[in-house]
């Protein structure tokens, strides 16, 4: 066996809490780590744990999830050898639109820094490398009045997907394996997740670092689009993105809309 698949072996037999929490240069995020081999969604069980008053920075993670799920109810698919976790936190109202552009970035950083290939951010919620979906992200919250009571961030990646397997999403989605041919260590892109997610969460009071960064990574600006929130469609170009999120989208008649990242489509 050649010694990078011993190596992804040998990490991957040991992707249990202690191995993630081992040395871990955090200072909440992955402190403490809830591991389930199989599990319905982290999303689901990460609420739970966070209502029952779960401390920040608290991660659910799934070996492998069943009923996972994206936005508006979308089934997410997360079979053995990928990643599926949720990061509890329980931030000040004000940085609730910017978790997105946290995740989104840890993630860019991490698939670069693990495996070396390059990713993009698809506004508002996808990871692609080579163009094709390789992570998904979902932030949610329970905020009442101005407090918030805790927000969820889950990441699904991925890592170790086998295409062929699943000919659903295979013409839109790819997997870090599948771009490099061999398998990547998924407690290494665990640890750098947590690294960067905390990095990027305690740089948001700092100020405007981690929204020029993730607009930077962009891939939809400037294109062509067509935008499905609830019953309407918008179509026009994706000109920017407001520090909140929103997307400014610049429609034929010239008026700019903006559309707020909650349940909308984007198609190229
Ligand atoms: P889209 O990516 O189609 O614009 P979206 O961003 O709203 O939609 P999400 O909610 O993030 O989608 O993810 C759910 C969709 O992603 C599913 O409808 C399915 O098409 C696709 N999908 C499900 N599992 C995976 C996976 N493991 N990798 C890539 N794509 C997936």
């Amino acid at each position: 066996m050649p010694w990078h698949q011993f190596h992804v072996k040998m990490t991957e037999n040991s992707l249990s809490p202690a191995a993630i929490t081992d040395n871990l240069e955090t200072r909440f995020i992955g402190q403490r780590v809830i591991y389930y081999p199989r599990l319905t969604s982290t999303m689901d069980v990460a609420k739970r744990k966070a209502k029952q008053g779960a401390i920040e920075g608290t991660v659910v993670l799934a070996g492998e999830q069943t009923a996972g799920r994206g936005r508006m109810k979308r089934a997410w698919l997360s079979p053995k050898g990928n990643i599926a976790l949720s990061i509890i936190l329980r931030p000040s109202s004000a940085y609730l639109s910017s978790l997105i552009m946290v995740a989104s970035l840890a993630t860019v950083h991490c698939i670069e820094k693990v495996s070396g290939l390059k990713s993009q951010i698809k506004w508002p919620n996808d990871v692609l490398v080579n163009e094709k979906k390789v992570c998904g992200i979902l932030t949610e919250s329970d905020v009442r009045g101005n407090i918030v009571d805790y927000a969820i961030i889950g990441i699904g990646i991925n890592v170790n997907l086998r295409l062929s397997e699943f000919p659903e999403i295979s013409p839109t989605a790819t997997s870090l394996s599948h771009e490099l041919g061999r398998d990547v260590s998924r407690l290494d892109m665990i640890r750098c997740l947590l690294v960067e997610a905390e990095r990027l969460y305690l740089a948001l009071p700092a100020g405007e670092s981690v929204y020029q960064e993730w607009r930077d990574r962009l891939v939809t600006l400037g294109k062509k689009v067509q935008v499905r929130s609830g019953e309407a469609t918008y179509r026009g170009i994706a000109e920017s993105v407001a520090s909140d999120g929103s997307l400014l989208l610049r429609q034929s008649d010239g008026s700019l809309t903006k559309i707020v990242a909650g349940d909308v489509t984007l198609r190229q």
